[in-house]
Order: C-alpha cells, then structure tokens, then sequence
C-alpha cells in the first residue's frame, strides 16, 4: 500500500478516525494495562500506531472496520501475523460481538475508541465475561460518567453498572492537539478494572428509569413504574431522606430498591397471579 501522505485527508469521519500522534501517551497507556499475561483486544487499531506497541509485549487480536486500514495493517504487520502473535479481523466489531463473548478467552480491551460508538463498546465490554479490564480512550464525558462516584454531580446509570461489576478510575486527559485531526472535544484515558460480570437488562433498564430526569427526586423517577410508596418506604428503611437526588444514591441502594421493587413485578408489570 502507497504511504498515506495526508492523514486528515485520509481520515474518515464516518469511523470516528482521529489517530493519536504522540509517543509518550502511547507509552502512559502501555504502562496502565494490568501486569499479567492475558491477551490484549484492540479494537480501531488505525494506523497501528498504538498495536506496535502492544505487540511488543503482548498477544493481540485487533479489530478494524476500515477496509483501507485493514489493507494497511495487513501489509505493515505481516511478521507479527505470521507468528500468531497479532491477529486482525476486518469488519464492524459490533457485529462480530453480537450477544456473545468478544474473544474466546479472557483478555483485557485496550483501545482508542472509535467515540461514535465508545459507550456501547464499553457497556459490552462489561458484559462480557472474558472481559477483566477496560483501558480505552474516550471522550472526556463519557470518562466522567463511567467513573463517577456517587455524590458527584456526574454519577450517572453508567457509573452504576461499572461499580456493580467492580471500579472505574478517569487517569489522564488528553488535550485534542495530540491527533490528527484533532477532535472536538477534549479526550480522556478511562480505565475500569473488573472484579466480576453481570450482564442483566432488567437492572439497565431500572437504572434508565431511575436516572431518566437527573435532577429530579429519585423517588420522582421510580414512581413513573413502581409505587411510591413502597419506592418511600424502602428509602426510610434504609434512612434516606426522601428528597435524594438520582446522583446522591449509592450502587448498593440501587441494588436494594431494583431487587424489592421488582419482587412483585416481571418487567416492570405487576405479576397477575
Ligand atoms: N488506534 C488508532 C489510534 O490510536 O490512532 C485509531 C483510533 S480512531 C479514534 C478509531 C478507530 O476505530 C479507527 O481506526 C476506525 O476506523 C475504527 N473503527 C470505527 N468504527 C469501528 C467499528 N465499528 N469496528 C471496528 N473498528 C472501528
């Protein structure tokens, strides 16, 4: 493949292309992957700026859905390929991972995230039981809302749902003149280190309820679907003041309010018997 003279000519929007430029932050990310031997998922190698690195030390399979940069890839990293210690799989990783597991065998996700499609890839990632860490580049919100304490303005379902499988930590931020192009927004390296899996659509959709109007009484949100006033009760049970805010609740109360709450219900509907 010729050389890629022009790389924001070259980059394509529509894959959320903004290739990282700069060696020493490549580096931080390297240092921050947990030291053991699993195998390394990446996916949106790009240019494999990123993957060169990572094969140095680690087995790989990447994922890229640009048919360019997968020629590209291809030709750039054909010793490693050859040895089985890169593989690259062309297409959509989103339809590679369906409702299944991403690889075969436990792995930890380091990746620049495409950001189009960042907080999907992160929620499956959490589900996916091979999956025992996260280290990903993503917009710096998205960072905020992953790793989120409650209290904290910003804590969100998604900082729920990380801290019911184990804990999420915002390193470093990463200012857009490190890519090219440069993005329009400010980046930030996230990384959630999982203790456990689950994987159940019935506590997302909870956490969407209870979350629905961020700045509204929590007990306010729930009643849109259950009763208040067992919503009530269960919060004084627990010496919660009745005026808590979504944010202002911890995991372990969300657990608590879905599991009561959901004692009568299927769905979200009363059980007719
Ligand atoms: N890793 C490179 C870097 O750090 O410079 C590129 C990161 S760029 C932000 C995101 C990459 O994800 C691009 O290479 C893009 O083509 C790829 N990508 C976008 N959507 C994808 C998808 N659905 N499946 C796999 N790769 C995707």
């Amino acid at each position: 493949m010729n050389k890629i003279e022009n790389l924001s000519e070259f980059a394509n929007k529509r894959f959320g292309q903004n290739f990282l430029k700069n060696d020493a932050i490549i580096k931080q990310i390297i240092q921050s992957i947990p030291n053991d031997n699993l195998k390394i998922a990446e996916i949106g190698p790009g240019l494999g700026d990123l993957t060169k690195e990572l094969v140095l030390a680690r087995n790989v399979t990447a994922f890229e859905v640009d048919k360019r940069l997968c020629e590209h890839l291809q030709n750039s990293f054909s010793e490693p390929i050859r040895q089985g210690t890169l593989t690259i799989h062309c297409g959509d990783v989103l339809e590679r991972w369906g409702e299944n597991m991403l690889l075969d065998e436990d792995y930890h996700l380091v990746a620049n995230l495409p950001y189009y499609i960042a907080t999907n890839i992160i929620l499956k990632a959490l589900k996916d039981e091979h999956c025992q860490s996260i280290l990903v580049m993503v917009q710096k919100e998205v960072a905020i809302k992953f790793s989120a304490q409650s209290g904290e303005k910003a804590f969100s379902g998604l900082s729920v749902l990380t801290q019911t499988v184990g804990y999420g930590e915002l390193l470093f931020d990463v200012g857009a003149e490190n890519f090219v192009p440069p993005p329009k927004v400010t980046s930030s390296i996230l990384l959630i280190r999982k203790e456990r899996t689950e994987d159940n659509k019935n506590f997302e959709n909870f956490l969407k309820v209870a979350f629905k109007q961020p700045r509204k009484k929590l007990t306010k949100n729930l009643s849109t679907d259950y009763d208040k006033d067992k919503i009530e009760a269960l919060l004084l049970q627990k010496e919660i003041n009745l005026t808590i805010r979504p944010h202002e609740a911890t995991t372990l109360i969300y657990h608590h309010l879905y599991n009561e709450l959901n004692k009568d219900h299927i769905d979200g509907r009363e059980k007719s018997e």
